[in-house]
């Protein structure tokens, strides 16, 4: 538990948490629940930085292979992180939050392009601002991409919502004893090989930065906007 409130914040999603009971692909219900839980969170006046993964579309490293180069395999993952950018846009829009999908490959077609200022300005406007191909480069996943992101844009916390409650010691999937760290630091993340809730790329960065992260399970009613106040049922890393 802290007692801060934060007043500018990095929200990441995996692509699987859009998918809901689907296979894969997006659930719109689960998005428009979203929505809702977002709401009461821009009413305190937070500024809000969502980074969506594509998991459930293509992850690179999965792909890569049978003549799929690395580099190809992940613009197909950062595409599908855009699919799942531009569907909760147009759903958060529909649920009355001004949103703006911003995006770090070039598709001008279908997003503005991520621009620094630009971002910085929707952002003044309370508009929630969606950010799709994680930062638009290979060889990283959009936890990575997300801490990158929230240093860019002075957020003070990554939060990351997982289908797990917090950092667990072990696998708690696969042990039934893994225990719950409440409070733990980026060093001890990076030193346990048998945590494994974010990149460690990610952790590194943050580490350097000294960026709390937050890993909490979003799926559960007021759990955002608790996070956001300051008052997370999940794991500080810091
Ligand atoms: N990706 C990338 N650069 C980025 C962000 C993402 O190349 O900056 C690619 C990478 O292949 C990754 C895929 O997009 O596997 C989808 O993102 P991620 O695996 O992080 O999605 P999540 O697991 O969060 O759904």
């Amino acid at each position: 538990m802290t007692d801060k409130k934060y007043t500018r914040v990095l929200l990441k999603f995996s692509g699987e948490q859009l998918s809901g009971d689907f296979d894969g692909g997006i659930d719109p219900k689960i998005c428009t629940w979203l929505a809702s839980e977002i709401k009461p969170v821009l009413e305190h006046k937070v500024e809000l930085i969502i980074m969506v993964g594509g998991g459930n579309f293509a992850r690179g490293e999965r792909l890569a292979g049978n003549g799929i180069k690395r580099v190809t395999a992940d613009h197909i993952g950062m595409l599908g992180t855009l699919m799942n950018a531009l569907a909760m846009t147009d759903i958060f829009e529909a649920q009355g939050i001004a949103t703006r999908c911003l995006s770090n490959i070039f598709a001008t077609q279908v997003a503005e392009q991520f621009i620094h200022r630009l971002a910085n300005k929707h952002l003044e406007k309370n508009r929630v601002i969606i950010v799709a191909g994680g930062i638009g480069r290979p060889y990283i996943t959009t936890d990575t991409a997300a801490v990158s992101l929230a240093l860019e844009l002075d957020c003070q916390v990554v939060l990351k919502a997982t289908k797990y409650d917090g950092v667990y010691d072990k696998d708690p999937n696969k042990y039934s004893d893994a225990l719950k760290i409440e409070n733990i630091s980026h060093k001890e993340v990076l030193s346990n090989n048998n945590i494994k809730i974010m990149d460690k790329a990610a952790i590194g960065l943050a580490m350097d930065h000294d960026l709390p992260i937050i890993i909490f399970e979003a799926m559960k009613k007021k759990n955002i906007l608790n996070t956001v106040l300051g008052h997370t049922s999940g794991s500080i890393i810091s």
